[in-house]
C-alpha cells in the first residue's frame, strides 16, 4: 500500500523505520518504544503502533492494538521500575488534548511524584 503524506512526513513513522534515532527501550513487531526527546519527569517513554495511526481517535473498533499499546505501556513501567511508587499512562487526541504530534502515542511517566491535575 503506497504511504499518504502524512505517513511520509511523520516524525514516529521515521523513528519506527530506524530512519531517526531514538533512544529505545522496547521493540516488537506491532509496538515501539522509546524515551521522551524533551522529558517532563525521570522516567519518561513514548509508546507508539509501528503503523501510522493518527491518535487513539482511530483505534476505537481496534481493541487488539489499542490493548497492545497499553500491555507495552504497563512492561515499559514496570521495566523503569516504576509499580511499586506509581506511574502514568496518558494520551492526549487534538487541540485542546495537546496532540503535539499526529502519530498515537502513550505516555508512561514516572520516577518522581507527579500533579494530579489533568489539564
Ligand atoms: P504529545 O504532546 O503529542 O502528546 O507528545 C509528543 C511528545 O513527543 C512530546 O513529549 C515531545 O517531547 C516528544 N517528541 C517530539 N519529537 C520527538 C522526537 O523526534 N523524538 C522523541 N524521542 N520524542 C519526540
Ligand atoms: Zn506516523
Amino acid at each position: 500500500m503506497r504511504s499518504n503524506a502524512t505517513e511520509q512526513d511523520c516524525v514516529f513513522c521515521a523513528i519506527a523505520r530506524g530512519d531517526i534515532p531514538s533512544d529505545s527501550v522496547y521493540s516488537d513487531d506491532q509496538v515501539v518504544a522509546f524515551r521522551d526527546i524533551n522529558p517532563q519527569a525521570p522516567s519518561h517513554v513514548l509508546v507508539a503502533p509501528r503503523r501510522h495511526v493518527a491518535s487513539v481517535n482511530q483505534l476505537k473498533d481496534d481493541g487488539e492494538l489499542l490493548g497492545r499499546v497499553m500491555s507495552v505501556a504497563v512492561t515499559v513501567a514496570q521495566a523503569e521500575d516504576l509499580a511499586a511508587s506509581g506511574y502514568r499512562l496518558a494520551t492526549n487526541h487534538g487541540r485542546d488534548g495537546a496532540q503535539t504530534v499526529p502519530h498515537l502515542h502513550v505516555h508512561v511517566l514516572g520516577g518522581r511524584a507527579l500533579s494530579g491535575r489533568l489539564g
